[in-house]
Order: C-alpha cells, then sequence, then structure tokens
C-alpha cells in the first residue's frame, strides 16, 4: 500500500538530535549530546511513597477519568508558585499538560494557520520549530544578544512581519544557556504591549538558577501573554507533566485542544506530584539540583576555558542545562561532530537550532547528564578534534 500522509509531514524535518542521540547510544560515547536532567536528582525513593500513599488513599480516584484543565490542588500549587515570584496567575488559568512540550503543541493548534508568520530566537528550541512547524507557519527569527533578544531588532521584525507569536525562552535557554537581564524583560514586555503578537513564554528552566540574580517572568509585564512551566527539571521529566498559563480567552481554546487530543493528562501522575511538592522538602530539592548542575557547569566552563584554543568562545550560563560554543567564522561544527566522534564524544552541531540561515560554526554542550569524570575526559578529546580540525 502507499501510504499518502499530510503534506504537513514532508515539511517538519525528524529531530536532528533525536538521530545524533541514535548514535551516541553507544556507552563508550561521552555525550554531551543530550538533553537530560541528571538521574541523581530523581527523588526515586519520595516518588515511591507518595505513590503508594495516593493510591492507598484515593486509587479510586486517581484511576478513574478526570477533567481536562487538571488536578485542581495541582493548579493552585503552580498558580502560589507565581504569586511567591510577583505574577498573578489565578488556578484557572492554569492548564495541566503533558509536558510542555503538549503546550507548545496547542498553542500552534489554537493560533496557527498556514503560512503565518510566527517570529523565534536566534538560535531557538529545536522542538518548538517541531511543534510549531507541523501548523505549516512561516518562521522569522530576531537574534539573541549576551542578555537576551535583540529588542531594536525585535520592534522592526514585529513591524514588518506582524508575527502571530513571538516565541522565546527567557530563562537558560535551550540551546545557547542565555538569559535575559531584567531590562530585556521589561523592554519585550514594552514592545509588545498593544500588538496583536501573543508572546509565548517557554520557562522549563526558571527553578534551575544556580548563580545571579532571579527574576520574574516577562508575563509579570506583560499579562496578556502565554507562558509555560514544566515539573520535568523539578520533579522528572518521565512523569511527562507541564502546564500552561493563558488569559481566560484563550485557556478556553487550549482546554477544546487538548480535550480533542488526550481528554486530560494522567491525574495518577498530576495526584502524585502535587501530594510530593505539598508535603516533601521541595526546596531542599531543588538547592540539590541546583548545586549538583553549578558543580558541573563550573567544571564544564572552566575546562573549555583552558582546553579550547583562545577563538573558540562559550556562553557562561546562570542555570539550566546547556552551554553554547562558538568556533572562529569559517569552522564547521558538523565537520568537528565527524571527528569528536571518532575520539568517542559527542554534542549537538548548532545548525539544527536556527529557523533560517543556520550558522555551522555553533554547537550545543549539555553539562547536566554527564559525571566530572567525563566532562574533564570528554573535553579534553573535543579540545584534540578542535585542534585537529583547525590545522
Ligand atoms: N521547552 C524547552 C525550551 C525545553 O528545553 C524542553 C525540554 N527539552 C521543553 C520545552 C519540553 O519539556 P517537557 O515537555 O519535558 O516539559
Amino acid at each position: 500500500m502507499k501510504y499518502e500522509f499530510a503534506a504537513r509531514m514532508g515539511k517538519v524535518p525528524r529531530s536532528f538530535i533525536r538521530e545524533i542521540l541514535k548514535v551516541t547510544e553507544d556507552p563508550e560515547i561521552i555525550s554531551f549530546a543530550g538533553g537530560l536532567p541528571n538521574p541523581e536528582s530523581f527523588p526515586y525513593h519520595d516518588i515511591k511513597e507518595v505513590a503508594v500513599q495516593v493510591l492507598e488513599e484515593s486509587g479510586a480516584q486517581a484511576l478513574q477519568y478526570s477533567t481536562t484543565e487538571g488536578y485542581y490542588p495541582l493548579r493552585e500549587w503552580v498558580s502560589n508558585r507565581y504569586q511567591s515570584k510577583g505574577v498573578k496567575v489565578d488556578p484557572e488559568e492554569v492548564l495541566v499538560t503533558n509536558g510542555s512540550q503538549q503546550g507548545l503543541d496547542l498553542v500552534g493548534k489554537i493560533f496557527l494557520n498556514q503560512e503565518d508568520p510566527v517570529l523565534v530566537e536566534r538560535p531557538t528550541y529545536l522542538a518548538a520549530l517541531q511543534s510549531f512547524g507541523l501548523y505549516e507557519p512561516v518562521f522569522y527569527s530576531v537574534p539573541l544578544e549576551e542578555d537576551g533578544v535583540d529588542v531594536n531588532r525585535l520592534e522592526e521584525a514585529l513591524h514588518e512581519f506582524d508575527p502571530k507569536l513571538f516565541y522565546a525562552v527567557p530563562n537558560f535557554q535551550n540551546p545557547t544557556g542565555i538569559s535575559y537581564s531584567l531590562k530585556r524583560r521589561k523592554e519585550v514586555a514594552r514592545v509588545l504591549t498593544g500588538s496583536n503578537t501573543v508572546f509565548v513564554e517557554d520557562n522549563p528552566y526558571g527553578e534551575i538558577r544556580f548563580m545571579g540574580e532571579d527574576y520574574p517572568p516577562v508575563k509579570a509585564f506583560l499579562e496578556e501573554s502565554v507562558l509555560l512551566g514544566s515539573f520535568s527539571k523539578i520533579v522528572s521529566p518521565g512523569i511527562r507533566l507541564g502546564w500552561i498559563t493563558a488569559p481566560a480567552e484563550v485557556m478556553d481554546k487550549l482546554v477544546t485542544a487538548k480535550q480533542a487530543s488526550d481528554l486530560h493528562s494522567s491525574l495518577l501522575s498530576q495526584m502524585i506530584v502535587h501530594r510530593y511538592l505539598s508535603e516533601y522538602p521541595v526546596e531542599a530539592h531543588l538547592e540539590k539540583i541546583r548545586s549538583m548542575y553549578k558543580s558541573q557547569r563550573d567544571l564544564m566552563v572552566s575546562l573549555i576555558q583552558e582546553e579550547f584554543p583562545d577563538d573558540v568562545q562559550c556562553t557562561e550560563p546562570e542555570g539550566g542545562m546547556f552551554l553554547w560554543v562558538t568556533l572562529p567564522e569559517g569552522m564547521s561544527s558538523l565537520e568537528l561532530f565527524e571527528m569528536a566522534l571518532k575520539e568517542q564524544v559527542a554534542f549537538v552541531p548548532g545548525q539544527a537550532f536556527y529557523a533560517e540561515e543556520p550558522q555551522y560554526n555553533t554547537l550545543r554542550m549539555n553539562f547536566s547528564n554527564s559525571s566530572a569524570e567525563k566532562i574533564e575526559t570528554g573535553i579534553k578529546r573535543l579540545a584534540r578534534s578542535i585542534r585537529e580540525l583547525e590545522k
């Protein structure tokens, strides 16, 4: 039989990262390619205890169908967490999703028609390009600078393209690790205020700030925006829970779209996560993750500075799980990838993260999922490959 797939499927490449991860599954390879949290941070024991309690005390409820919007106490937890950071979000404005990735899909579903203009950062989160890409928009991008998006270019792009959405990751961005300063956050809110472009703020890493000053999300200055969050980096990615907050009018459409997709997210998982977050020492758990990632990040940054040639640059993230390396002009990270694989070390070539006109001399490195020993060996091997490529 000849399957005739929808045209849109031809427009979205399979995730380049997934293809690369296949190559790097070999346990002999030191991989900085994936985007995995450190499994040592998973609260196995606590989750096991909580799961038993939930099943024993509320098993019939937990295993039944439930509401699309999500488990109310979990929505309240999200709302209270925002209140503590100075952002007013009512529990009714929170929709629980299967990871923030589903939130991105739902946003695409309710807003995008074919050929609609969508603005993203340059570079941007690859799986957002995939998610929105299925709705066949036209992507435009605005450069990222050290402390956030280039606001002048953003303003120009808003006038020139009149985009439906502007998608950004203001905290410890995937892939660059870059974070917006407070000034940039306010400027972004200022230029978007009064426009018809919906700001889609993706914030899965906000709680993982291990240095520097914490700032509120842009939504604190731009109420009409859509803000996504995730339990993946604070509890576990395998539980597949996240959320999306939006004004009532948008929430109504999101709920309809989620209903059509999957009726609701797993109530059992929501009850487990809620009980864990409300009854266990979550602040201590978050501190543990932050200090773990900080030492991994410090080690990787200092080794890169010592071992890589001087004309190679890297970002110095204040949180999250990634840093971004820029090779000298004209060097190709894809060629470096081939050479590094021979040395049994892997990363993600940066070209995958561009919506348009990729920059070929960039690469993404994950620091959260490698031991100190692997970081040390891996960076030294990578330095050798870079010098070899420079010859
Ligand atoms: N957005 C960004 C920027 C991410 O890096 C990720 C995780 N790779 C996600 C969304 C999706 O996370 P999840 O679905 O696990 O919440």
